[in-house]
């Protein structure tokens, strides 16, 4: 690290990794962005230092203090472990057992902060979204696939490795033939209600699925029943639900709805009665929840390394 100069502003670092691009910024929170790159996403090798190339870019005045990295998984977050830093068994080319961390933090010598796209996204919505003042909630995401993180007491949830929200069992509903497109399980609650799912079911491309389509319905209901299982499981004080497919309007109301007859009045609380729409919400920061979750992630990074 260089030394420290009394005149220069000390600012963070976020990134969000995703399938597609990677998304760089500098600043302290969402209302003081400095610098923001999107990288397109190729092989780790060329990705990562374009990474490491834009926050070594010179920019007098500014030091990078601590840099948070929220990534698409499942990663290694265990650091007695040696796939800690590391993308683990992945349908993305090229990218399973990718180093992300180790070269970071060999180039830009500064505390690292780590964890998924959804459990950043989950940080992020804690601090300045949909579930601010609150200290734990679920957010969920479905587009391309579905994903799910979690913070329970202020932090993203961990064990083995992090909450694979998305690959929850459901039940078969209705008879439905739809065998699922999982290429794990088939029919989990992506395989049956990720966008690409919601296509093939649908023969054409979500956005052109008519909002009174009985798939809507099929959808909110399997969502419904993914959603059961973290909430009893986790507890979360809010429910929080981003990606493409939440786009269509119709569909926040009918999973409330469904959720409630789910849970069929056993969490006998308002917040599964007449406060549903207080408990079950939209994301607020949207497309920017993971990257300003690794902002906080990076700013927890630079706590902890402090003595
Ligand atoms: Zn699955």
């Amino acid at each position: 690290m260089r030394e420290t100069s009394g005149d220069e502003r000390p600012v963070l670092g976020a990134v969000e990794g995703g399938g597609t691009k990677f998304v760089c910024m500098l600043g302290t929170s969402p209302s003081d962005v400095l610098d923001e790159v999107t990288i397109p996403t190729t092989t780790p090798v060329e990705t990562i230092g374009e990474v490491i190339a834009f926050f070594q870019r010179p920019r007098p005045g500014l030091r990078l203090t601590a840099l948070g990295v929220a990534t698409f998984g499942p990663i290694g977050l265990d650091r007695g472990q040696p796939t800690y830093g590391c993308v683990l068994k992945s349908t993305k080319e090229n990218w399973t057992g990718a180093r992300i961390l180790a070269p970071l933090s060999r180039r830009l010598g500064v505390p690292l902060g780590w964890d998924t796209d959804v459990n950043g996204a989950v940080l992020g919505e804690l601090r300045w979204g949909a579930a601010r003042g609150l200290d734990s909630a679920l957010y969920l995401t479905i587009g391309t696939g579905i994903g799910g993180g979690i913070a329970v007491n202020g932090e993203p949830l961990h064990g083995m490795m992090h909450p694979e929200v998305g690959h929850v069992p459901v039940p078969v509903l209705d008879g439905d033939p739809f065998p699922g497109i999982c290429s794990f399980h088939g029919r989990c609650l992506e395989g049956v209600a990720c966008g690409p799912a919601l296509a093939v079911r649908a023969g054409r491309p979500v956005p052109e699925i008519p909002a009174d389509d009985p798939l809507w319905d099929l959808e909110a209901r399997y969502l419904a029943y993914g959603i059961s299982a973290p909430l009893l499981v986790a507890s979360p004080k809010r429910i929080i639900l981003g990606g493409g497919v939440m786009h269509q309007q119709q569909l926040l109301p009918m999973i409330r709805r469904h959720l409630v007859e789910v849970l069929n009045g056993y969490i006998d609380l308002p917040e599964l009665r007449e406060r549903i729409d207080d408990y079950v919400v939209p994301s607020q920061l949207g497309q920017k929840a993971g990257l300003y979750g690794a902002l906080v992630l990076a700013e927890r990074a630079l706590n902890q390394a402090r003595p």
